[in-house]
């Protein structure tokens, strides 16, 4: 501020100390605050508002209560692997067809919607937790349901450990399918006692976790399901407003050789239609052609119909927001404005740590704390370790153990790394592919050792910048 009355600072503190603000040089002072001392100077005062293109096209206003309107729930099927959640989604979906619709589904889009009475159901159609989670990761709060699908001759495995802790995190209200009913081993008395064991406590036993017993093979209680969504549903009041807007999210997309960029979009709020002007996340263009899900050309999808569209310039990501918009010239300017700040953030990224580059970031003072998440193939290794590498903090930098586990390095410990700048070392344990792949994508680094003297030492001698150069 001094410097644009062209004053000193000593001039303008003793200013505000002649209206009563106490102030340094190192604070921040209100707009009105310096305009008063700004009159003292006899300068003129002009408030800039800085609006960004977002602000300019995108409709972020609350909706009025008077607009709302209720809109199906939308659900999302987790659970352990073949414990049946793409069976139960099939018996689904075919439950609620007509004979003569039957044969015109050919294609799944990423999601459905089923009709149950006058009312109806969004599911999303892929299975399982990655997706759901990858997401969560990109912002995206898409579901308001997860069926938990537990197979009633298995009980809780591990995935179903996960999806609750996933489904919890996300705060979405979870309903246990006790699947494959029709097995001669089926014990569902079992499972309910495994829920109680992860605070999902059935209703039948005073709890509130709905536990509907199904079987996807044979179709039964898949009505009770769905009556099951909708009560829950209900109890959450979900609505948003059709009257405005469409906003929401990819669910998937794809290149099509002769139509170009396809997404299965999810409208969460106000009304999709053709023609309409989209930005998600760094693609832009014009709603061309509108589907449902059963392949029916549509001209306008309200909240909580998945579509999938045509008309894109280019792919958009599965969990990518997007907004309807109403310039053209400018949704294009936000999407390049977008691109070039994603293009800074991957080159950022290439500046992670690394045991390599870790004295060199620790001489720049960059490096205060060196997270390490570790992975062993059993519990007693991932304490010593956490041990023995705590104890190679000093006084330049301190070694943080963020997360310990037994198990493979997987998709959400490379996710966990990347969030926290940190670095990954397994003991007896190998990355899955898939985590393998996003960690060599996101620049994390992973050491994999059979012997915990290996790894201090290496450790030690990296924090020492007498890392051996790897050939
Ligand atoms: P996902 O991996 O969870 O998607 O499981 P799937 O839907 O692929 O099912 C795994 C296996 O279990 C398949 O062989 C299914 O036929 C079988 N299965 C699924 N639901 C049932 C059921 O209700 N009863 C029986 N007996 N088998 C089922």
């Amino acid at each position: 501020l001094a410097m644009r009355l062209k004053a000193t600072a000593a001039e303008v503190i003793k200013k505000l100390m002649g209206l009563g603000v106490f102030a340094t040089v190192n604070d921040v002072i209100d707009f009105d605050t310096a305009s008063l001392v700004a009159m003292e100077f006899h300068a003129k005062v002009e408030k800039e508002v800085v609006v960004t293109i977002e602000e300019q096209i995108i409709d972020d206003s609350e909706d009025e209560d008077d607009n709302l309107v209720p809109r199906a729930p939308v659900v999302v099927v987790m659970g352990h692997v073949d414990h049946g959640k793409t069976s139960l989604l099939d018996a689904i979906r075919h439950a609620n067809v007509t004979a003569t619709e039957a044969g015109g589904i050919t294609q799944h889009i990423g999601a459905y919607q089923v009709k149950l009475g006058d009312r109806e159901v969004t599911f999303l159609d892929t299975p399982g937790h990655a997706a759901f989670t990858t997401m969560r990761a990109r912002g995206a709060q898409v579901t308001d349901i997860a069926v938990l699908v537990v197979a009633a001759d298995d009980g809780i495995m591990p995935q179903t450990v996960e999806a609750i802790h996933h489904a919890k995190a996300a705060s979405v209200s979870i309903i246990v399918a006790i699947n494959k009913m029709d097995k001669p081993g089926a014990n569902p008395q079992h499972v309910m006692e495994q829920l109680t064991e992860y605070d999902l406590v059935p209703e039948e036993w005073g709890g509130d976790t709905p536990c509907i017993p199904v079987s996807a093979l044979k179709k039964t209680g898949i009505k009770d399901l769905l009556e099951m969504i909708i009560l829950v549903a209900d109890m959450k009041e979900l609505k948003a407003n059709p009257d405005r807007a469409a906003k929401g999210t990819v669910i998937e997309a794809r290149l099509d050789k002769g139509r170009g960029p396809i997404a299965t979009m999810l409208v969460q709020n106000g009304t999709l239609h053709t023609g309409d002007i989209l930005v998600a996340g760094t693609t832009v263009g014009r709603v061309r052609a509108m589907t449902d899900a059963n392949g029916k050309k549509i001209d306008s999808a309200g909240p909580s119909v998945p579509v999938e569209i045509t008309g894109l310039d280019d792919v958009p990501t599965g969990g990518d927001i997007f907004n309807a918009v109403s310039d053209e010239r400018l949704a294009r300017e936000l999407v390049e404005q977008r691109r070039n700040a994603l293009k800074e953030e991957r080159f950022n990224a290439r500046t992670k740590v690394t045991l390599d580059n870790l004295f060199d970031q620790m001489k720049q003072g960059d490096m205060k704390e060196l997270q390490i998440i570790v992975k062993a193939d059993v519990q007693g290794s991932v304490e010593a370790v956490r041990q023995s590498l705590e104890k190679l903090s000093n006084d330049e930098v301190r070694v943080n153990v963020i997360h310990g586990g037994v198990g493979a390095i997987s998709e959400s410990d490379v996710m966990l790394a990347t969030a926290s700048n940190a670095i990954i070392v397994g003991f007896n344990v190998r990355p899955d592919p898939v985590a393998e792949e996003n960690a060599k994508r996101d620049g994390v680094d992973v050491r994999l050792y059979r012997i915990i003297y290996d790894c201090i030492d290496e450790i030690e001698s990296a924090m020492k910048g007498m890392l051996a150069p790897k050939y």
